[in-house]
């Protein structure tokens, strides 16, 4: 980057740092990966200077001989990838792809059905604070007190009751795997849009470590940045019946023109997914997350459903004589990056939860494995034991640093 040095080294100096963190540190954001040098080298391309308006042969701009192939090859790669009807590769982020689905088939007022964000859900899904729960009417399902999976028969009952125009499954915090049936068979019943939301799982979904809501779902809807290790970006897929409807929400519905550079790092991330080391990768996700989570539960911490079926530990920290902020705060002061979390049913306060949450794709990108997951079980156990002691938790950084030179991540310099 030697003319971004240049011109503001500012900016550069804090990239850099940025680089060192991402670099040094152990990276357990469920929702954060490493994205290849290949969809860097793309998203961070001249694509970024073209205006696109419209769809491909339909654009309001001339000069999109090259641009209408590229957007025509992330569509065809998305599609054969997941085996969709139709995409939308448009979407500026996963919460603007939320926004179209809503857009295509409600109007203000309309009932929407989502998980609760306190109980795993996203924002979007009709929470409060979000668009989605200001100008729609709100249906919130939630999990099993018991069993901390979803609550399916609670489901069922509210959208019989309240007949939602659409009824979203996916989450941001939910262990387990979904079952996506008894979401389509509601929605036939009631004649609503049945929307999956798979960012989380996308890339386990791609490598076949997770069941496809595929051919359930009228409509999917995803990240393109999480599991799926593509560049920050949003994607629908969706049966050809509701292209009409979507694509005119997306633009001009929502958006301006397309962020080329993005829809070119995207082509590239589903290209890297459709290979056999994706499929290796995701499945090693899942191990990897259930590796921690065996090696956590017998350093004593508490897993809400027990443990996990996919890219994500959810560790209710309360009976390890700690909370979630200061937990995450001091693993952070070791070098261990995760986030604190509500745990389902959670007494505390949204500021300072009960739990973390702990995922696996990222530190998986870096070619870690079972010896690995049992050291970071040992590390936090180290951490919640030691929260007050910076010696304890320098040196926790150091040993972190130093096993992390034997697992470069992708698209980052060794030095
Ligand atoms: C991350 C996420 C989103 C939002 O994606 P942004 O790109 O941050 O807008 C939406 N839904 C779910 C389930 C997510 O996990």
């Amino acid at each position: 980057m030697k003319a971004l040095k240049a011109i503001d080294s500012e900016i550069y100096d804090l990239i850099a740092s940025e680089t060192e963190r991402q670099r040094d540190k152990i990276r357990l954001i469920p929702s954060e990966n490493y994205v290849s040098t290949a969809v860097l080298e793309a998203t961070g391309s001249i694509l970024t200077n073209k205006y696109s308006e419209g769809y491909a042969k339909k654009r309001y701009y001339e000069g999109q001989q090259f641009i209408d192939v590229i957007e025509l090859t992330a569509i065809r790669r998305a599609k054969a990838l997941f085996g969709s009807e139709t995409a939308n590769v448009q979407p500026y982020s996963g919460s603007p792809a939320n926004l179209a689905v809503y857009f295509a088939f409600c109007r203000p007022g309309d009932p929407i059905m989502g998980l609760a964000l306190d109980h795993g859900g996203h924002l979007t899904h009709g929470w409060g604070v979000s668009i989605t729960g200001d100008y729609f009417e709100p249906i919130r399902y939630q999990l099993h007190p018991e069993t901390h999976r979803i609550d399916y028969d609670m489901m069922r009952d509210l959208a019989k009751k309240h007949r939602p125009k659409v009824i979203m499954a996916g989450a941001t915090a939910y262990p387990r795997i979904i079952d996506f049936e008894p979401f389509a068979d509601i929605a036939r019943e009631i004649e609503a849009i049945f929307c999956v939301d798979m960012a989380h799982i996308a890339g386990l979904v791609a490598g076949g470590a997770h069941p496809s809501p595929v051919p359930l779902a009228d409509v999917v809807t995803t990240t393109t940045h999480k599991s799926l290790r593509g560049p920050r970006g949003g994607l629908i897929l969706m049966k050809k019946k509701h292209r009409k409807a979507i694509n005119r929400a997306v633009f001009p519905g929502l958006q301006g023109g397309p962020h080329n550079h993005t829809t070119a790092g995207i082509a590239v991330a589903l290209k890297e997914a459709d290979t056999e080391a994706f499929k290796v990768y995701a499945h090693k996700i899942v191990e990897n997350a259930q590796h921690l989570a065996a090696s956590l539960l017998e350093k004593g911490f508490d897993l809400v459903s027990g443990g996990t079926d996919n890219h994500l530990v959810l560790v209710d920290v309360t009976k390890r004589g700690t909370t979630g902020k200061p937990f995450a705060k001091a693993l952070d002061k070791a070098g261990i990056v995760c986030n604190y979390n509500t745990v389902p049913f959670d007494p505390r306060p949204p500021m300072d939860p009960s739990g973390v949450r702990l995922g696996t794709p990222a530190i998986t990108s870096r070619g870690m494995g079972k010896a690995e997951m049992e050291s970071l079980a040992n590390w936090m156990a180290r951490v919640a034991e030691n929260l007050e002691n910076e010696d304890v938790l320098a040196r926790v950084a150091g040993e972190v640093k130093e096993l992390l030179k034997a697992f470069p991540a992708p698209g980052i310099p060794v030095d």
